[in-house]
């Protein structure tokens, strides 16, 4: 239907180019054939053409000045002529933009009535919960490398195994979301960037479908589809800073962090994006200008392209959803992501799988915040230990998380130790046979840092070692060398 559409609208298009093209020729031809022999009686008295001398030669004064004021009267007529044309002329060409503009429109709005397509690549834990928000949106068809059709059916989403993506790319998808582990994130787009680049060439239309990553960590899915993807696929790198436990009674006021990361093949400058203003979408007006990374030129959202406006108005409706949704939306850099994700979610996690090591459980007298330390544990040991590890290794700032939250730790029981050496009262009911002073893992002063240390330099200073693993990713191996 779109199709049937668009090609109307070109022929009818084609139709005035035409008409006025052969206006333009028509007259080019006829201004060419009047000039000619005209252009010594244009010339003021100044012509040089020889013929015009000889006649001239003889003529009285009087017919010389009868023949230039007929002269002077015909090219008066003729450049009144040629005003005449060029109006007519801007005024098919201004009809033509106006109908050009009517017609993307009227387009746009064609696109729009119909619902996106969204295919979902990893159909695991998160892929199974946003495809169920996503299905009552539009169509979703999901992949992945087990093989949940019968679960896919019972959501009523199409699946098709990730053995096959040439089929999967068939299902004429607008959108595809990556929903694999982060560990296996690079692994799963190089072997679908083939596919992808042969799909495109097969659809003849240029343009690829709109990729997505949900990954918890962003540097490193956005520099995988930058690297790998053909440039004819639009890139957008996304968050929703919650999951299955968070969000099983909707998405209302979560947060969903998102970077346009490239459109109709320009890389935005995520840290100069004047797109959705500041850090809140708050239905922002998107007509504004985006900056271009490395060259610095500056964009229009509404830039003299088709492909463009696309591209801007796919994004802005697959950020609908998410705003239909209730969410929050939050437009922010990959880069400011993963500096704020390590001490907010990686944290969260650390804390949680720490004290899930400890085999907590509940007890008859749980208080409110032993329940909420209960909660913490449950939500972040529910999902896989694979994900806790791609949070840790892909974002380059979970190390210093750990490297504080140690030293915080051992800040902390240093001064319940220094308050214990000079606490003068001792204990009379109860016979106490430990104290942390007699505590063999905090002996020895020199790997048990003062307060005071702590404090000027909470992060400790160490010493480390690249190593490169058969990914080709840097790990760092660190010795703690405390002051
Ligand atoms: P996960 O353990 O991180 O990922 C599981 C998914 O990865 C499954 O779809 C699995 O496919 C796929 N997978 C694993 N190894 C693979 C491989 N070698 N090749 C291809 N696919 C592979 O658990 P998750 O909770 O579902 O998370 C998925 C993604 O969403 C992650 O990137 C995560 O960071 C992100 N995310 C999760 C949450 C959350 O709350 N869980 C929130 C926001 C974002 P099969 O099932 O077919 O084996």
């Amino acid at each position: 239907m779109v199709r049937f559409l668009t090609a109307t609208i070109v022929a009818q298009l084609l139709c005035i180019v035409l008409q006025v093209h052969n206006s333009i020729s028509f007259t080019t031809a006829s201004q060419n054939n009047d000039k000619l022999p005209q252009r010594p009686t244009v010339n003021n008295g100044t012509a040089t053409d020889p013929s015009s001398k000889s006649s001239n030669t003889d003529a009285t004064p009087t017919s010389l000045t009868m023949s230039n004021k007929h002269s002077s009267k015909s090219s008066t007529d003729k450049i009144q002529a040629q005003a005449g044309k060029i109006e007519e002329l801007k005024q098919k060409e201004a009809a033509l933009s106006r109908l050009l503009a009517a017609v993307r429109l009227e387009k746009l709005s064609a696109l729009q009535s119909r619902p996106l397509t969204i295919g979902v690549v990893g159909f695991g834990r998160f892929g199974q919960f946003i495809a169920e928000t996503f299905n009552k949106h539009g169509r979703v068809v999901a992949t992945s490398r087990s093989d949940y059709t019968e679960l896919a059916k019972g959501m009523g989403i199409t699946y098709v195994r990730l053995t096959d993506p040439a089929r999967f790319l068939e299902e004429d998808l607008d959108v595809i979301i990556l929903a694999t582990s982060i560990v296996s994130f690079e692994g799963t787009v190089r072997n679908l960037a083939p596919h992808l680049k042969t799909h495109i060439e097969k659809n003849g239309t240029g343009r690829g479908p709109l990729i997505i990553d949900v990954l918890s960590v962003k540097e490193h899915p956005r520099q995988i589809l930058i690297d790998l993807l053909p440039k004819e696929c639009d890139i957008m790198c996304t968050h929703p800073m919650f999951g299955p436990d968070s969000g099983k009674n909707g998405w209302h006021g979560l947060n969903f962090v998102y970077e346009r990361t490239r459109i109709d093949g320009v890389i935005l400058d995520a840290t100069h994006c004047t797109l959705g203003s500041t850090l809140e979408h708050d239905n922002v007006d998107v007509s504004k200008t985006f900056v271009e990374k490395g060259t610095g030129k500056i964009h229009n959202v509404h830039d003299n392209s088709e492909s463009h406006v696309e591209s801007i108005d796919r994004m802005e409706r697959f950020l609908s959803i998410w705003e239909e949704e209730g969410c929050r939306m939050v437009e922010l850099s990959c880069k400011d992501h993963d500096a704020y994700a390590a001490n907010s979610q990686f944290l969260t996690h650390l804390m949680g799988r720490i004290l899930g090591e400890q085999g907590l459980a509940p007890t008859p007298i749980d208080t409110k915040g032993f329940e909420n330390v209960l909660k913490l544990v449950d939500s972040t040991t529910a999902d896989s230990f694979e994900l806790f590890y791609g949070l840790y290794k892909y974002n380059q700032n979970s190390l210093d998380t750990i490297v504080k939250l140690q030293a915080s730790m051992n800040g902390v029981v240093t001064m319940l130790r220094e308050m214990e050496e000079k606490d003068i009262n001792k204990l009379t009911w109860i016979e106490r046979n430990r104290s942390l002073a007699g505590m063999s893992i905090f002996s020895g002063e020199s790997d048990f840092p003062r307060k005071s240390d702590l404090l000027r330099n909470p992060c400790m200073i160490f010493e480390e070692e690249e190593k490169r693993d058969d990914q080709g990713y840097v790990n760092v191996e660190l010795e703690l060398e405390f002051a």
